[in-house]
């Protein structure tokens, strides 16, 4: 099969990417693995600022009408003990922002590229050379070998087809998370659904997922002693005793489903090659205390689309080192500004998990 684009990952990136492709009229392929289970609902929230964005890219209204629901703002209590309410009523030109149900969403985006998806179930080699890709799957009889001018990753912070490049990670710390879906409640100090609290081992964010759940996710680093605790959800509510408000939307259960994993911003040392690109999560992953994973994976889809169109059609050799330049100062502005709002917390300054953003970062 020879197609002009392979994408490998079937993510926010990867799908929006694809989608993008087809309306450009560009061939590509779409690869994902055999029965990829439903992933743990994280009930991401998109901020008011990426909703003009996706109205351009004509997908604001599959993002709505797939949505958990509208979020109109939120509360925070970091950096003192007083709880901020961030109103979205200010910001322009949308007053809302929306909590995604990713999985319903992703369904409907493939839906409109089912025809151009090819699953595998093992095997996957990468043959990258100078004039073009190739992708060999499976195994022994099952195989399939497909050939593109242009690879793309997108495969989120496993960053497959970059590890095969032998393409570096830089790393800028080791923050990961925990998450489990307990029972809905309402605080009565609270009036938003989604309530960020920084405590002296990390910070948490809660949130409503749906009519009967609420989502809490804790934050804190890697081989933290809190993590211990935090693997069994009955410890929870004694782990947190000393937060203000987020303990108090823990109750006692041990039903709940846990899901951990890594959190922390890293960035790949190169984002695109002569004819290969990294987009979403695999060209550079976000704290989610920035709120932005997903914009991130919606503007790098179409900013590679636009290289992708550039680079084919107009055969414009600096468009694919262009996406990587801009993708790399926008990794270093994030940076800086995530770094800020950490170094806003100073109540904890000497303990483990917050004397890192005081001492040494890049
Ligand atoms: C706890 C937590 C909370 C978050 N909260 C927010 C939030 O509130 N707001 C926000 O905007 N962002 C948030 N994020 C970040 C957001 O979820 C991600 O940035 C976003 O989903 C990245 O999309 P992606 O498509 O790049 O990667 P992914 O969603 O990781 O998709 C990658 C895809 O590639 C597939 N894949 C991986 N390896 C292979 C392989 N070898 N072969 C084929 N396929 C492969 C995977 O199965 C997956 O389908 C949060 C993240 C975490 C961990």
């Amino acid at each position: 099969m020879k197609k002009q684009v392979i994408i490998l990952g079937n993510g926010i990136a990867g799908i929006t990417l694809a989608v993008l492709l087809q309306r450009k009229g560009i061939p590509f392929v779409l690869l994902h693995r055999e029965g990829e289970k439903q992933p743990f609902a994280l009930g991401e929230t998109l901020p008011p600022s990426a909703m003009q964005f996706l109205n351009e890219l004509k997908l604001l209204s599959i993002f709505e009408e797939n949505a958990y629901r509208k979020t109109y703002g939120y509360h925070s209590m970091w950096g003192n003990s007083r709880v901020t309410d961030i109103n979205f009523f200010h910001q322009n030109p949308y007053k809302n922002g929306l909590k995604i149900n990713k999985h319903q969403t992703l369904e409907k985006l493939r839906e409109l590229i089912k025809d151009n998806m090819i699953s595998y179930q093992k095997g996957l080699e990468v043959i990258h050379e100078v004039y073009g890709n190739t992708v060999v799957l499976g195994k022994n009889e099952g195989v399939k070998i497909i050939q593109g001018k242009i690879l793309i990753d997108a495969t989120g912070r496993n960053r497959t087809v970059l590890q095969k490049l032998k393409i570096q990670n830089e790393i800028h710390d080791e923050l990961v998370a925990v998450s489990c879906h307990i029972p809905k409640i309402q605080h009565p100090k609270l009036t938003h659904e989604v309530y960020v609290e920084s405590f002296k081992e990390g910070w948490g964010i809660v949130s409503a997922l749906n009519e009967t759940e609420n989502i809490c996710t804790i934050f804190t680093h890697k081989g933290h002693e809190i993590l211990s605790q935090l693997k069994e959800v009955s410890q929870w509510k004694s782990a947190l005793a000393e937060t203000v408000y987020l303990k108090d939307f823990l109750q006692e259960t041990n039903q709940a489903k846990l899901k951990g994993g890594n959190a922390n911003s890293s960035v790949a040392s190169q984002i695109a090659g002569s004819n290969w690109l990294a987009i979403g999560d695999a060209a550079m992953s976000f704290d989610p205390l920035s709120s932005h994973g997903i914009t991130n994976a919606i503007y790098t889809s179409a900013k590679a689309a636009e290289a992708i169109e550039k680079k084919l059609n107009f055969a414009d050799s600096e468009a694919f080192p262009e996406y990587g330049k801009t993708m790399q100062t926008i990794f270093k502005q994030y940076l800086h500004s995530k770094n800020n709002l950490y170094q806003q917390e100073t109540r904890w300054k000497d303990a483990i998990f917050w004397k890192r953003f005081f001492t040494s970062y890049s």
